[in-house]
């Protein structure tokens, strides 16, 4: 059963006990009510005619007692002879008297009226009690002859009486229903009878009530009975069913309101609830909402559904623009992969293509250092990509670390701008460097990563323009935190409004027809912002198609301890100490062991073209072989993957065997984990493949530079 109609059965039975519970209250309480008013008036209408009846009485013995002190009434009793005595039947003639007796001081009755002998025995019994109560005047009632009558007696001479009485008949009746105006009769009982008013309702319209009639000797002989209408009775009896009814009406009245009530305020705003809640079940629109009236529960409940379509809208929103954000990224991986191809097989095309051409004897010298020089470059340029890959890898790992060291700026921003000059005279653009304030010298940053970044920015504004130039203008802010600006302006193709936001997502170029434009992989800006913001800074980009665009790039970093400030001209004609090149000192005996044969000739050959002794091995175990044979090698350079004995165990047993010198490990794997196991195991330094030329003299001709002992170990 649904709850409203539960509830609807809930009120209307809750009222109809009220209403029984009311009803009988009422009754319980209103008729006894009724019925001790019309008790209390019954009882004031017989009194008045017990008082009319009593007033008979009173009436009766005045009459009495002036007629028996009459003279004549004396003298008939005492018999005087001068005085003419009352003949009998000589009586008051004004009075409705029904017997009339008069007794001798002997108590002889005399019966002046009425038709009783002198033997009756009740007038005897009459006068002993007279005579008992010292011959004072007595009136009650009495029966003679089976008939009751009022009497009254009065003393007349010496113990003698007058004795006046008058039945209690209907004529009596009717005098005391004159005098009260009520319907009295007067009706013969039984001696046992109550002694005590009685009242009692015939039928709804009348009531009787009767008071009992004592002879004079207590005797119970009638009973005055009063016929009474019920007029209070008629009067209440609508009044209570009245009340009764009313109860019931209000009751009901109120369980209806209650329900409307409770139907409006409740089922009603539930309904609205339920229907918003069924339409959202059933899939429907997410931007409905309940109004919300009032701040009841459910005014709470309608303001929490808000809230939760609000929760899902916003979920199903961020789920489908997650969904999206995936998609775009599958594509742009997809994109990334088809670019990568193509980044990929460009360089590589050119290097086995230029490769295969040198195979070529008949080549002139001067065509073969031009085809070597296109195969660096080629080779340069894929190692740059395959660097960015790995950058951003490492990026989103968590990975890179910063290693702020005092970098002189001026220095820096010279060495890079010179860096990409080549490639701006080669498109006949600009290239400038500008200092809008002066600098610091020296700068606590991460100097590796400061190039990355600016080579990006202005690597990327030197591809995207044809005309005009490339404005760098660099700016210092001193504070608690100094911050450095690098804005990147150029007069390029510019970037749209709406890929403004996207430029420094990974993998995302602009236009994909860029790629084969202008090439890239879409990570520069990604790496670069987030280089930015491991140095705590970050870059922003504002453009306009056509017109150009101006990366800038804050960093917060620290002027170097004393570090003094150079003014604008003077960092223009700053030169990069650190630039200049250690001596190289190319001798001593280099064990070089790889198991790669190419990269082992590879290291072999560039080390021995610079004066170094080189001997190889090709495992961990050969190489130990070596040493144990021949212990005077100054230097052993170990790549570290390599089978049977790798070069993590082969540099911690050379170690253990009392190899003191530099052990340099050359290893593909260039992570910070990596790193760390090769130091772990006992290397001095840690080259990451490929290996450059350059790089790798440097590393070993900067180790064998170092003193010996700091370096080996005992
Ligand atoms: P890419 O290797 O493709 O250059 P980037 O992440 O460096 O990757 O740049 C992402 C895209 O942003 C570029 O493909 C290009 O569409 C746009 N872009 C970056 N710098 C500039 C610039 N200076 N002028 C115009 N477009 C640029």
């Amino acid at each position: 059963m649904k709850l409203k109609r539960q509830l609807l059965g809930l009120f209307y039975a809750s009222a109809l006990g009220a209403v029984l519970i009311g009803t009988v209250a009422v009754y319980q309480i209103l008729t006894p009510a009724v019925s001790d008013f019309e008790d209390d008036a019954a009882r004031r209408e017989l009194a008045r005619v017990e008082s009319a009846f009593l007033q008979t009485f009173t009436t009766l013995y005045a009459r009495t007692r002036d007629w028996a002190e009459m003279h004549r009434v004396d003298a008939l009793v005492t018999g005087e002879s001068d005085v003419v005595p009352m003949v009998p039947g000589e009586a008051p003639d004004n009075l409705r008297l029904d017997r009339v007796v008069i007794f001798s001081p002997a108590g002889e009755p005399t019966m002046l009226r009425g038709d009783a002998g002198p033997q009756d025995p009740t007038l005897v019994d009459l006068y002993a009690t007279y005579a008992e109560r010292g011959c004072y005047p007595l009136w009650g009632v009495v029966s003679l002859n089976q008939k009751n009558y009022i009497f009254a007696m009065h003393p007349v001479a010496d113990c003698g009486a007058a004795l006046f009485a008058i039945a209690l008949d209907g004529q009596m009746a009717m005098e005391l229903s004159g005098v009260t105006g009520l319907d009295v009769s007067l009706q013969s009982a039984q001696a046992d009878a109550p002694r005590k008013s009685h009242i009692v309702a015939i039928d709804d319209v009348t009531l009787s009530a009767s008071f009992p009639v004592l002879d004079y000797q207590q005797r119970s002989v009638m009973r005055g009975q009063v016929t009474l209408e019920r007029e209070i009775y008629q009067r209440g009896a609508p009044l209570i069913w009245s009340v009764v009814l009313a109860v019931i009406v209000v009751a009901f009245l109120t369980s209806t309101l209650v329900y409307w009530f409770v139907q409006r305020q409740v089922f009603g705003r539930l309904t609205i609830l339920h229907q918003a809640v069924r339409r959202i079940a059933q899939g429907g629109d997410l931007k409905q909402r309940i109004r919300v009236r009032g701040s009841d529960e459910l005014a709470e409940l309608a303001a929490d559904f808000n809230a939760m379509v609000d929760h899902i809208n916003d979920a199903q929103q961020s789920l489908a623009q997650a969904s999206e954000r995936a998609e775009a990224a599958n594509r742009a991986k997809s994109l990334f992969l088809a670019n990568m191809s193509h980044e990929i097989r460009t360089p590589m095309t050119a290097i086995l293509g230029y490769t295969e051409l040198m195979e070529n004897p008949s080549l002139s010298a001067e065509e073969r250092q031009r085809y070597l020089s296109i195969i660096q470059q080629n080779g340069d340029a894929l190692m740059a990509l395959i660097s960015d890959v790995l950058d951003l890898s490492r990026i989103e790992a968590g990975q890179v670390r910063v290693d702020r060291q005092p970098c002189e700026l001026p220095a820096l921003m010279k060495d890079v701008l010179n860096s990409h000059l080549l490639r701006a005279k080669q498109k006949d653009i600009r290239l400038s460097l500008q200092y809008m304030t002066a600098v610091p010298a020296e700068v606590l940053t991460d100097a590796f990563r400061l190039r990355q970044i600016l080579s990006n920015l202005i690597g990327n504004a030197i591809k995207f323009t044809e005309n005009g130039g490339v404005d760098v203008r660099v700016q210092w802010e001193d504070g608690l935190q100094s911050v450095l600006h690098v804005e990147i302006a150029d007069t390029g193709i510019g970037i749209p409004e709406a890929a403004l936001p996207n430029v420094f997502e990974p993998f995302s170029q602009v236009d994909e027809s860029h790629t084969r434009r202008f090439g890239g992989s879409g990570l520069g800006l990604a790496i670069a912002r987030q280089l930015s913001r491991s140095l705590g800074g970050n870059i922003s980009v504002s453009s306009k198609v056509g017109e150009g665009s101006a990366f800038q790039l804050h960093i917060q970093t620290l002027a170097a301890d004393n570090s003094k400030r150079v003014q604008p001209e003077q960092a223009l004609a700053a030169e990069m100490k650190s630039q200049r090149l250690p001596a190289i000192r190319a001798t001593g005996r280099v064990l070089v062991v790889d198991d790669n044969q190419v990269n082992r000739l590879l290291v072999m050959r560039v080390l021995s073209q610079s004066g170094f002794v080189v001997a190889e091995a090709d495992n961990g175990v050969k190489a130990l072989e070596r040493f144990t044979e021949e212990d005077d090698f100054d230097l052993i350079v170990l790549d570290m993957q390599m089978p049977i004995m790798d070069g993590f165990d082969a540099a911690a047993e050379l170690r253990t065997r009392g190899f003191t010198g530099p052990i340099l490990a050359l290893t593909a794997n260039v992570m910070a984990e990596d790193r760390r196991r090769c130091l772990e195991a006992g290397c001095d330094e840690f080259l990451g493949k490929p290996i450059r030329a350059r790089h790798l003299l440097d590393a070993c001709v900067r180790m064998m530079n170092r003193s010996p002992i700091s370096t080996r170990r005992a």
